[in-house]
């Protein structure tokens, strides 16, 4: 099968979250099977990166409204059966951001991603199959069945998270150059808004998204974030599919990033990690336990209430704590309270760095994700493998993958509902299990020997795209 992935953010080229680890792993097993097409912008810094890009065919102009835009596909080719197509347009794509700077989203967002949009909706009739990734890239199906240029491909949308909508000011919809009749309720409009995310679900051919609880959760009013209807609409072509990870990437074994190996078998090494953690943080190695969060610091996180629990605890309960993270602002500054509060015991780095986060997964004996809501979250997936015990909110992604230490099978530390007392209760657990080492070298094996490889997801694709 001839695949195109349609995507804003693709691993290593780009990256700010879970979507470009998801699209990365997933092209990455496909391609072992299937001829695959990557597209996504090509953003400032990929060309440094990657010096050998090789330009595609002619530049073009696409119309948005009425404008004229230029664009130009470069290829790279990082193995025989995986084309990535990076598209240039500088005035888009060549900025500090690839959505936002100092926690503020591009006012042309719009723009951006309608143009994108529009060079990919001119490849999509080349293709089986075209997959389509969060509202980006939504309104290409849209684009394909009441444009020009109707091909025989047909479309998959996958939800990375619903709570992103692309959505607009109505007279935005100018932009894709459809007949006006078309913004309607059945389809882009939405209370008067332009969507992209309700485009994508009302067109596309089969919907997925990134677990098969939140394929659940966003059905309800409370997880539905307004399109819980749109959804239910669509329920018989919707199934949720649990992300893999791509244990190349990340591994214990032959890391660069990581100051020693270790397995399963030999957990010595993670000893080792976490005392050059600590020194990287500037924190004082006290044998304590490690609690750690790597995370895009957005309200979804329950960052928030995270620091408030941090708050109650730190004074009276000997552990430390680590983040790295970036995104609003007005949490950085409350981070950063905190770390004064305790300085002994809390390191907080703001900013982006993958480097680091292998460093934080390996040294921590603990990782938060106290989300509100999580579509399928990869950092707990990680933990596992690094023989980090996740402390979780059960919901998504997060209910599916962790199960908690009161079962044998246990592999983390689980709370059910979304309150500061809760999480409160799920730490001082994990201290409780810290100091029965017995207990916590058999949770971290459960984890380490868990297998949630790509091939296993992407089977899964395959069987969809086959139908
Ligand atoms: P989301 O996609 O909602 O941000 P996920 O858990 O699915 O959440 O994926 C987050 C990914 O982004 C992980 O690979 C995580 O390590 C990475 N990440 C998030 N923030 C940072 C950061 N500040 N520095 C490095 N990596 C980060």
């Amino acid at each position: 099968m001839r695949i195109l992935q349609a995507v804003s953010e693709f691993f290593p080229y780009s990256k700010t979250g879970g979507l470009a680890d998801m699209v990365a792993g997933l092209s990455g097993a496909l391609a072992q099977n299937h001829e695959v097409t990557v597209a996504t912008p090509l953003y400032r810094g990929i060309r440094e990166q990657f010096p050998d890009l090789e330009a595609i065919g002619e530049e073009f102009d696409l119309p948005l409204g009425n404008g004229k835009f230029t664009g130009r596909w470069w290829r790279h080719q990082p193995s025989p059966n995986l084309t990535v197509l990076l598209l240039e347009n500088d005035a888009f794509y060549n900025r500090p951001g690839i959505y936002m700077e100092h926690g503020k989203g591009y006012w042309d967002n719009p723009e951006r991603f309608v143009f994108f949009s529009k060079a990919v909706a001119r490849l999509a009739p080349d293709f089986d199959v075209t997959h389509l990734h969060d509202w980006q890239t939504a309104i290409v199906p849209m684009l394909l069945k009441e444009g020009a240029g109707k091909g025989t491909t047909r479309m998959v949308f996958t939800i990375h998270n619903l709570a992103y909508q692309g959505a607009c000011d109505a007279d935005r919809f100018a932009l894709t150059n459809l007949p006006a009749k078309l913004f309607h309720e059945r389809g882009p409009e939405h209370f008067g808004s332009l969507n992209f995310m309700k485009a994508g679900l009302h067109y596309a051919d089969v919907i997925t998204t990134v677990s098969p609880q939140y394929a659940q959760e966003i059905l309800t009013e409370e997880f539905g974030e307004g399109l819980s209807g749109e959804l239910q609409k669509r329920q018989d072509r919707l199934t949720g599919i649990l992300n893999g990870v791509d244990y190349a990437e990340w591994r214990t074994q032959g890391n660069p990033h990581l100051a020693a190996e270790y397995d399963s078998g030999n957990l010595s090494g993670k000893a080792t990690c976490k005392t050059q953690l600590l020194k990287i943080f500037g924190l004082p190695n006290q044998d304590l336990p490690l609690l750690a969060v790597v995370s895009r610091l957005a309200e979804q996180k329950g960052i928030g209430q995270m620091v408030e629990a941090l708050t109650e605890l730190l004074p009276d309960n000997q552990f430390q704590f680590v983040l790295l993270g970036s995104g609003d602002e007005a949490l950085e500054v409350v981070l950063h309270q905190l770390q004064a509060a305790f300085p002994a015991k809390v390191g907080v780095k703001i900013g982006y760095n993958q480097s680091l986060s292998h460093k934080i997964e390996a040294a921590a004996d603990f990782f938060l994700m106290p989300s509100r809501f999580e579509p399928c979250g990869l950092n707990q997936l990680y933990s596992l493998r690094y023989g980090t015990t996740p402390i979780v909110h059960a919901v998504g992604g997060l209910k599916d993958s962790i199960t908690d230490i009161q079962n044998p099978e246990g592999n983390g530390i689980r709370y059910e509902k979304f309150e500061a007392s809760e999480l409160i209760t799920a730490i001082q657990r994990a201290l409780k299990l810290y100091r029965d080492s017995h207990k916590l070298n058999q949770v971290r094996k459960i984890g380490m020997k868990q297998d949630f490889s790509w091939p296993i997801a992407a089977e899964k694709f395959n069987a969809i795209y086959a139908q």
